[in-house]
């Protein structure tokens, strides 16, 4: 079913997933000369990967933080690095793929308009402090200075100079480009619905016909549940639908990443010019069952944009989409060995997992080659649940 390996062929590694983490994979696993196999249900990059806000991100969430308190933000640091550590890959990786991924790192913004948000902000920057995360506790006065554009109401905030954007539509593609000039064979549209092991040849059944492979790697997003089921694990993955929306282009106004201590708010300014305001607002469903934008999301979405950015209020909104975000019921990720399945891996990053995407690549790699990944995955086990 492939056109570079006839039937029968063993692939070194079969990779489940077309987004970001899986892409990334190919391309770590393919640049170590293994022949790599990618399989994907639909077409490439069409979910989560495809479908983010693009945002970079490298502080504690503000919003789980104050859900879940200081005892949680101790317990996700080992996350938090991994993040942090991706953020550095992001630097050079344009060049690593000859792509213009329109990465821009100038830091995240995290704006207060309350005097009683601070407190929760300064404890949060002390533990981002704590493994190295150089952010900062900023006045209204320090916010003016970076973003002009700020409400009069900002009483202060954080900078975390590590975070920034890129553009999700590029990285996907252009790890799958790399991967294929590298050998790896890519295959859309090809659902994988059995899984089973004969003789240590991993053999992955799909409407298609089979593929074989010595390892498997499984990074399937919001399929991962379903793929956990066909080795008898259970992954407590949840899904949500949530919404993103564009503005028309604009002179560059805004430089930061851009969040919100009072509520649920991302926004960011493309190299386009346009502006992306999300922030996690849900989606409904139709009486389809089908998940479409939710009226009532997008204007309490817009209008916390407007609170912080009042000049935004004039803009042309362009389009407003839905992506399923995942999560974690610890928020950390899922990376590590299939208990009892020896030589399947599962790579999986809630809620930030296009951040995380080059890192996930590179230690996912690892894995499979049998070297060590440089950090302790005891946090992230796959049967920690
Ligand atoms: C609206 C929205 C905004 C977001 N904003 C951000 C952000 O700003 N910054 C950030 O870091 N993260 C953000 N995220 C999260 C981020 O997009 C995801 O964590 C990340 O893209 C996950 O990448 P992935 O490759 O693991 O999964 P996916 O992109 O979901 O890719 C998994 C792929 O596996 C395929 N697959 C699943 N099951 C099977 C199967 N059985 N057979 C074959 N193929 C299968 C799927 O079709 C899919 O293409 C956002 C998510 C959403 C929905």
């Amino acid at each position: 079913m492939s056109d570079r390996k006839g039937d029968g062929e063993v692939f070194d590694v079969a990779i489940v997933g077309g987004g970001a983490s899986g892409t990334s994979a190919a391309y770590h696993l393919s640049g170590e000369g293994l022949s790599v196999a990618l399989l994907e249900r639909h077409d490439m990059n069409t979910e989560a990967s495809g479908r983010n806000a693009g945002s970079l991100h490298g502080q504690i969430q503000h919003e789980p933080f104050l859900e879940e308190g200081d005892e949680w933000a101790s317990a996700w640091l080992p996350a938090l690095r991994f993040l942090a550590d991706s953020l550095e890959l992001w630097d050079t990786l344009s060049d690593d793929l000859g792509t213009d991924l329109q990465v821009g790192k100038k830091g995240g913004l995290l704006i207060a308009d309350d005097v009683s948000q601070l407190p929760a902000i300064e404890r949060k920057v002390a533990f981002e402090n704590s493994i190295g995360i150089e952010s900062r506790v900023l006045s209204a006065d320090d916010v003016r200075q970076l973003a002009p554009w700020i409400t009069d109401d900002v009483v202060g905030g954080e900078l975390c100079p590590i975070e920034g954007k890129a553009n999700p539509l590029l990285v996907a593609p252009a790890f799958a480009r790399r991967a294929v000039e590298r050998g790896a064979v890519i295959m859309p549209r090809t659902p994988v619905d059995g899984l089973r092991e004969e003789r240590g040849i991993h053999i992955l059944r799909t409407p298609r016909g089979e593929v074989r492979a010595r390892q498997v790697v499984l990074a399937g997003g919001d399929g991962m549940p379903a793929l956990g089921r066909l080795l008898d694990i259970d992954l407590p993955i949840s899904s949500g639908a949530v919404q993103v929306s564009v503005t028309e282009r604009i002179d560059p106004m805004v430089s930061q990443l851009v969040y919100y201590a009072g509520g649920k708010l991302t926004f960011k300014q493309a190299q386009s010019g346009t502006l992306l305001i999300g922030g996690g607002w849900p989606a409904r469903r139709n009486a389809a069952g089908e998940w479409v934008v939710n009226p009532e999301s997008l204007r309490a979405n817009l209008a916390m944009a407007i609170r912080i950015a009042p000049s935004i209020a004039e803009l042309s909104l362009l389009r407003t989409w839905v992506g399923i975000g995942n999560g974690t019921p610890d928020h950390s990720p899922i990376i590590g060995a299939v208990p009892k399945h020896p030589g399947v891996w599962l790579g999986f990053y809630p809620y930030m997992g296009f951040t995380a995407s080059p890192l996930m690549g590179r230690v996912l790699s690892d894995l499979v080659l049998g070297r060590d990944p440089g950090r302790d995955l005891a946090p992230f086990a796959p049967d920690r649940f």
